[in-house]
């Protein structure tokens, strides 16, 4: 089955988690902004130069830069050929509009989405206990609120748009991805 799905979900949701469990059953291909960011970073290049300060503080990365990365992406071939998985992206409305825009031209569209949903608690102690060297508690907070203003109303354009399944994402692991499963195999 080739689609393309959104993960969407506040930091600590478990998209990851879940993204991995999904890429050993489907043939989606998993792109996380966060990690193509990362792996800028890391290796330095003119892109993670540009991002650094933004991501240091917690804050989103501008749009234009964000954007212009996921087209790049989703043009590559094995993209093109066994549909996306998208995680960490849209995490706003104009990322999202870019992205249906970006889609309808190459005659393309968001086949689901899938919100996974968890109260505030469980987010802050699971990011928390990640131990990143981002994830300080005061960077943990700013990046909830940052996310939550930019990310809740995803959730309502989506849900517009009819592609919107939410699955609540406190239960356990194997739960949440049978009810996934549930969701994807039902895709027309
Ligand atoms: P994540 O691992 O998804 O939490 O992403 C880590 C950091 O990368 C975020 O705090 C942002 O600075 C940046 N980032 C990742 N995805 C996006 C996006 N869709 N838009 C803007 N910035 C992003």
């Amino acid at each position: 089955m080739t689609k393309n799905l959104i993960l969407l979900g506040l930091p600590g949701a478990g998209k990851g988690t879940q993204a991995e469990k999904i890429v050993a059953d489907y043939p989606m291909v998993h792109i996380s902004t966060g990690d193509i960011f990362r792996a800028n970073l890391r290796d330095k290049t003119a892109l993670g130069e540009k991002a650094r300060a933004f991501m240091d503080a917690g804050n989103l990365v501008p749009d234009e830069i964000t954007n212009a990365m996921v087209a790049d992406r989703l043009t590559q071939p094995d993209v093109v050929k066994n549909g996306f998985m998208l995680d960490g992206y849209p995490r706003n409305e104009e990322q999202a509009k870019f992205l249906d825009q970006f889609l309808a031209e190459h005659e393309e569209a968001v086949s689901a989405t899938l919100y996974f949903k968890v109260s505030d608690d469980v987010l802050v102690q699971r990011l928390l206990g990640r131990g990143r060297a981002d994830d300080t508690k005061d960077v943990i907070a700013h990046r909830l609120e940052v996310n939550k203003k930019a990310n809740l109303p995803l959730v309502d354009y989506y849900e517009k748009h009819n592609v919107l399944h939410t699955i609540d994402g406190e239960g356990d692991l194997d739960t949440i991805y049978s009810n996934v499963k549930t969701v994807l195999d039902g895709l027309n």
